[in-house]
């Protein structure tokens, strides 16, 4: 499928003259009706929730957005909790679900009245002495170990992940928290990455709903939620299908029916964790041709670089790149597209066939709504850069200011050093 960007050469021009490149934008339009369609595929389950995994796009005017959706947030640490509340979510409107987690995260996720999603069997005594009880409603994340696999293709191996309960420890668990007065309880995996395949989320659905009703049988726990976490994924390259979320529902639904509904748990509410699904495509870094380079190879450089967007430079990952105002012309040209980072992986593209660029020109990098801005780092002293929010009427706000070298230098105490705190102004 062609890719394009959800900016125009005209507005991201407009954008520009107030603030300068390199940004993350954000399309709100696109955000809205990409979370309706996921709440219609889920329609069908009374209970259904969006958790929205925060550490994809930690800014609190999406999270807003979101809020307005009915999306609650899935948090793991203790400051994307702060977050979350500053937002009004509380309550249930928050899922915690986090791994080698320190007392006070655990302790404010609590007095929250978060959902908690214990990653660990010894997680029931350390909640509780942090908490000093077991709140009414407790979920565990599920591992079964082995590879996970669609059609014979592995998509990921959970024995290799450190993340969550063996079987026999969900059923010790799920005993131990009901005689500790827990009433209500939730099973959560997340067992794959970036799937692009509309049988990850059925195929998921099917372990849970299965051990959801051994573990009501054999220990007679109340199962109020089944959390199919994140995993639904984009297509980063043209040449990928989209994931159709309506026929992934539908997958859902139909095991729901099977398997569920026949041993009168037909109650149980479906929640999803997502976060690249929900905002990676709906997200563009904005940046600006500063230099070009003829060596063995050609090389455009960026005002952005690897701090702003790590995934290529760490996975090796495909970001669809977009010359504004040249859509149209023929991608003559080959380029390794990069930042300045004193690290040669700090490429966003490699052989990329691209139009051809001068100094000057904007370029669209893609699909960079999740884990984009959220992944970004202070390497080389680069600082982080703005995030834009396009409007549906076409105006848009700033929603977080580029850093500046006082926001870098604010760790430091200089007293006593010879620097002068008026150098680090800006
Ligand atoms: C990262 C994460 C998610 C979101 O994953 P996506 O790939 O962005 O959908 C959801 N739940 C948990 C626990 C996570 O760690």
């Amino acid at each position: 499928m062609e890719k394009k960007p959800f900016v125009t050469y005209e507005k991201a021009q407009e954008i520009i003259n107030q603030i300068p490149t390199p940004f993350h934008l954000y399309d709100e339009k696109g955000i809205r009706e990409n979370a309706r369609k996921l709440k219609q595929a889920f329609a069908w389950n009374k209970g259904f929730r969006e958790y929205f995994a925060v550490k994809a796009t930690p800014n609190p005017f999406i999270l807003q957005v979101l809020k307005e959706e009915g999306f609650g947030v899935d948090c793991s640490s203790y400051t994307e909790l702060l977050m979350s509340k500053a937002c009004g979510f509380t309550g249930e409107d928050i899922m915690f679900s986090s791994n080698v987690t320190p007392a006070e995260d655990m302790k404010l996720a609590f007095e929250l009245g978060a959902n908690i999603n214990l990653d660990d069997i010894t997680h029931i005594e350390f909640l509780e002495r942090v908490a000093g009880k077991i709140p009414e409603t407790i979920c565990c994340r599920y591992n079964p170990g082995g590879s996970f696999a669609i059609n014979n293709s592995i998509m990921d191996t959970p024995g290799e992940a450190k993340y969550g309960l063996t079987p026999p420890q969900m059923t010790e668990a799920f005993r131990t928290l009901k005689a500790k007065g827990a009433k209500h309880f939730g099973i959560h995996a997340f067992l794959a990455s970036n799937t692009v395949a509309l049988e990850y989320y059925p195929k998921l659905a099917r372990i849970l709903f299965e051990l959801a009703v051994q573990l009501n049988k054999d220990t007679g726990a109340h199962i109020k939620f089944i959390n199919l976490s994140g995993g639904v994924g984009i297509p980063y390259r043209p040449d990928q299908e989209p994931n159709d979320i309506i026929a992934i529902g539908e997958g859902v639904r139909q095991a729901f029916e099977e398997i569920l509904v026949p041993a009168g748990m037909g109650d149980v509410a479906i929640y999803t964790e997502l976060g690249r699904f929900v905002l990676a495509p709906y997200g563009h870094l904005i940046s600006t041709c500063i230099h070009k380079k003829h060596t063995h190879k050609e090389y455009i450089g960026l005002d952005a670089c690897a701090a702003n967007l790590m995934r290529p430079a760490i996975y090796g990952a495909y970001h669809h790149i977009t010359v504004l105002g040249k859509e149209a012309q023929p991608c003559t040209e080959t380029y390794d597209v990069t930042g300045g980072l004193c690290e040669n992986n700090d490429k966003f593209a490699i052989d990329r066939k691209l139009p051809k660029i001068e100094i000057g020109d904007v370029l669209a990098i893609h699909d960079t709504g999740a884990h984009g801005f959220s992944m970004g780092y202070n390497y080389n002293g680069k600082l982080r850069s703005a995030e834009v929010l396009l409007h549906e009427d076409g105006s848009f706000g700033m929603i977080r200011r580029a850093e500046t070298p006082a926001d870098y230098f604010a760790t430091f105490d200089f007293t006593g050093l010879f620097i002068q705190k008026e150098d680090v102004q800006e």
